[in-house]
């Protein structure tokens, strides 16, 4: 592996990478449980709301549980070699895409050893071919073509964890190389936290950078294809037809998906492109846990066909459509920002570090207002589900005690890089995700996240 990309100026290794002194996630054990409890968690959401197992959630008889998780013949139904080959196929597909898709190569932030990395747009594209290619199966052979996702959804899940594993683990042992750049929170010296939370900050073959590539390409259009195949699903038992939930959740989330590949270049000012090494925490997350876990609806929806009606449809039609214009206008004020653009002539103060802060528009008024927005649509993605069971509000949950627990992640790094200014910044924009209202959860609840997470290794 190589970072053939990056200048470097004559800096040590040890200069250049400083050992980790604070451990996130609660350090060693925290990021054990968490390796250990995303494909749990995976495979459970799967067990625990599906129509094979009998429900959402099915009836729990703890000795046929304990039956199955003693018997080897269940562990080896979890796999299956043609579900790993087609995933393998899948994952070629988009590497393949990447490497013939012509594409413009476009500049990252300025790393801390002065260089910055090139990455190829091409990920808008390699959807539009996928696409194209469903397309065609689809008006080929109908959409029993693409039920096979649905019988053998946790045989796929397998092959992601097991390629995400892999990766992460390739990367890991890689990341020893004399002259990697390794990621400022994953050079702790314990295998297990670094291998979680990601040693190297890039890795790369050739020009090839996997961080990137993993977060844009085979996970995210994997979702859509899942989505559409779990409407093939309903289709086929409904004669044809699929339900207005159905529609919502495929149309919210492909829109989603669509709309970050079309604007690509916007997540090279993101913190896992940025801060974050590439270990076991992004990979699974990019690889298994947002194709698997976030299509939860769309394949409720196929035993549970839900007619809303117009009314219901168009309040969740707006509620998604309130979040992604926050999400989307807040995302694009900071990234024209930090590309020296500022069309809205927004107010901003400069910092020592030479950097600007924004200071209006939607950065004036919280300091996480993209984190509002995409909590807003992941309710909408929700809500087309009805009421009868929590399960399928499992991802909005989840999706703020994450974007929560990011936001104290930012708070500090950007501490880290601003010192006083950033005080200064927060005295200006008091409020962290949601502007005033919800001063509890903003001040009482992240108060016991930071007990929670802001413990020194030192
Ligand atoms: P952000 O895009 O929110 O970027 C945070 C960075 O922005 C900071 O580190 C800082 O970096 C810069 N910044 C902070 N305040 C200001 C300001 N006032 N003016 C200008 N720049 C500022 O971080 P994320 O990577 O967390 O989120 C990116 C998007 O991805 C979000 O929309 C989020 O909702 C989404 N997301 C989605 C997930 C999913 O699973 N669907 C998971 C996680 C995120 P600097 O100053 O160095 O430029």
């Amino acid at each position: 592996m190589s970072s053939s990309s990056v200048s470097t100026s004559p800096q040590t290794s040890s200069e250049l990478n400083p050992r980790t002194t604070h451990y996130e996630f609660l350090g060693p054990p925290g990021a054990l449980a968490i390796t250990i409890g995303v494909p749990v968690m995976t495979y459970a959401l799967y067990f625990g709301c599906s129509e094979q197992t009998g429900g959402c959630p099915p009836p729990i008889d703890t000795a046929v549980v304990v039956e199955s998780l003693t018997s080897l013949s269940w562990w080896k139904s979890l796999w299956d070699t043609q579900a790993t080959l087609l995933y393998l196929g899948w994952y070629a597909f988009t590497v393949a895409a990447w490497y013939i898709l012509p594409g413009d190569w476009v500049d990252g932030t300025t790393m801390r050893n002065g260089g910055k990395k090139k990455y190829k747009i091409n990920a808008f594209s390699t959807m539009l071919l996928a696409l194209g290619i469903t397309s065609g199966v689809l008006y080929r052979y109908g959409p029993q073509a693409l039920t096979f996702v649905y019988d053998k959804w946790v045989n796929l899940v397998t092959a992601a964890i097991l390629m995400s594993l892999v990766q992460a683990l390739g990367c890991y042992l890689a990341s020893f190389r004399e002259g990697a750049l390794l990621a400022l929170g994953g050079n702790s010296g314990n295998p297990n936290y670094d291998f979680y939370i990601g040693r190297e900050l890039n890795p790369s073959i050739g020009s090839f950078d996997l961080k990137s590539f993993n977060e844009l390409r085979p996970g995210l259009i994997l979702w859509v294809l899942i989505d559409i195949a779990m409407a093939c699903e309903q289709a086929v038992r409904r004669g044809g037809s699929i339900t207005d939930s159905m529609w919502l959740v495929l149309g919210f989330q492909s829109w989603y998906v669509f709309d970050a590949l079309y604007n690509e270049p916007a997540i090279f000012t993101t913190m896992d492109i940025t801060t974050d090494g590439f270990g076991f925490m992004l990979a699974v997350g990019d690889l298994a846990w947002v194709p698997f876990v976030y299509s939860l609806q769309a394949r409720y929806l196929v035993w549970n066909q839900i007619e809303l009606g117009p009314i219901y449809t168009a309040l969740i039609f707006g509620v998604n459509a309130l979040g992604y214009y926050i999400f989307r206008t807040a995302n694009g004020e900071k990234n024209d920002f930090r590309n020296g653009r500022n069309p809205k002539n927004l107010q901003y103060m400069q910092t020592e570090r030479g950097t600007k802060l924004l200071t209006s528009g939607w950065w004036g008024r919280c300091r996480h207002p993209n984190y509002m927005g995409d909590l807003l649509m992941a309710l909408a993605w929700s809500l087309p589900t009805g009421f009868s069971t929590p399960i399928t509000y499992f991802y909005v949950i989840y999706f703020a005690v994450l974007l929560i627990h990011r936001e104290r992640r930012d708070d500090e790094a950007c501490e880290k890089k601003y010192g006083k200014d950033w005080h200064k910044y927060k005295q200006l924009v008091p409020w962290r995700i949601i502007p005033g209202a919800i001063w509890i959860m903003d001040v009482v609840w992240t108060g016991w996240f930071d007990a929670l997470i802001g413990f020194s290794l030192l």
